[in-house]
């Protein structure tokens, strides 16, 4: 058996030819587009590429989208102030910090400023109200990864409604709001964690598995029930050509992209996988589309609602 592809890119494409009109209806109505300010603070180079992405699939969407840029040597005052700045700017209708911050910024640096950012504005969903909001199923901007994590599932005919999931990953950003949505769909959720007790077998036991653990190829075949419907969240880029060599065949093409570029992104879920899921997100082309066109979706809605209606 090989399980069937959910084509992220796909889903991701369906979505953004739904949001266009309501992107141009936006713009007439308000004689300005859906606005996105993006805060990058120094120039790491996953997150340049993750920026650009962003900046670019904002443009094409007729969306404004604007780079705000600190240095690396900024301080969490002077970010904060920046934040401030977007909070005020009557053509952002989103704004969006990019992470990781700089760790001279201190440990809690993530935190304080999802804390200050208007939650109007909130397209991450990462501010306390906003998840508030979520945990009462009343969200209207959840956090992006993971509500593109439902919409591939619906969009792709996988049942949600009655199912057994497993969330594998508690973060903030990624496995509580990905547990508190399936539950909302109707799923029976566990979510696990470094400290869970027999992983494997708690895993097996899911019709819906999401790896969000950032371990590349550590969701071996003991961990999937024949035919469930994996989600590989994790994405990490990986330059050693020993995990390469371990995880991929030789002659496979992700080898060959290795080959030419010395480093690969590579998901949480071994290729292995494949042979007993009923259905499995690739990386790349799964979630990572999702998550930038619901952070669309989201600076959409943002907008509207700070105009005060449907748009
Ligand atoms: P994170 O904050 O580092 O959280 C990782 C979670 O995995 C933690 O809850 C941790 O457990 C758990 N974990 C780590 N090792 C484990 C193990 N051996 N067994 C069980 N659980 C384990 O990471 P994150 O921000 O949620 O991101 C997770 C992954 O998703 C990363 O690879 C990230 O790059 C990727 N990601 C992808 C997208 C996308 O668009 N595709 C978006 C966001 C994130 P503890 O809590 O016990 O430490």
């Amino acid at each position: 058996m090989s399980a069937r592809l959910l084509d992220g890119v796909a889903v991701a494409n369906q979505i953004r030819a739904e949001l266009a009109p309501d992107v141009a209806a936006f713009t007439s109505r308000a004689g300005r587009p859906p606005g996105l300010g993006i805060v990058l603070v120094g120039a790491d180079p996953a997150s340049e590429i993750y920026v650009r992405g962003k900046l670019n699939s904002a443009g094409a969407a007729g969306l404004r989208a604007d780079l705000e840029r600190l240095p690396a040597t900024a301080s969490l005052a002077d970010l904060l102030a920046l934040v401030d700045r977007l909070n005020r700017s009557d053509p952002h209708d989103g704004i969006l910090v990019q992470s990781p911050l700089p760790a001279a910024m201190g440990e809690d640096a993530e935190r304080r400023v999802f804390d200050v950012i208007d939650p109007r504005k909130d397209v991450d969903g990462f501010h306390p109200v906003n998840v508030g909001r979520l945990v009462q199923n009343r969200a209207t901007l959840a956090a992006c990864t993971p509500s593109g994590v439902i919409e591939l599932l619906a969009r792709s005919n996988v049942p949600i409604a009655g199912s057994r999931a497993v969330v594998i990953g508690r973060s903030d950003i990624v496995g509580k709001p990905m547990a508190l949505l399936l539950l909302h769909r109707h799923a029976t959720v566990t979510v696990c964690h470094s400290k869970t007790v027999d992983l494997p077998r708690v895993c097996a036991e899911a019709d819906i598995l999401v790896s969000a653990i950032g371990r590349p190829g550590f969701l071996t075949r003991e961990f999937v029930k024949p035919g469930a419907a994996v989600i590989d969240v994790g994405t990490t880029q990986v330059t050693d050509a020993q995990i390469v060599d371990r995880l991929f065949a030789a002659g496979s093409p992700r080898r060959q992209v290795f080959a030419r570029r010395g480093a690969l992104v590579v998901g949480d879920v071994h290729p292995e996988v494949a042979e007993v899921a009923g259905a499995l997100s690739p990386v790349p082309g799964g979630v990572g589309p999702l998550t930038i066109v619901m952070l669309l979706k989201n600076t959409l809605i943002a907008a509207q609602q700070r105009a005060g209606g449907a748009g």
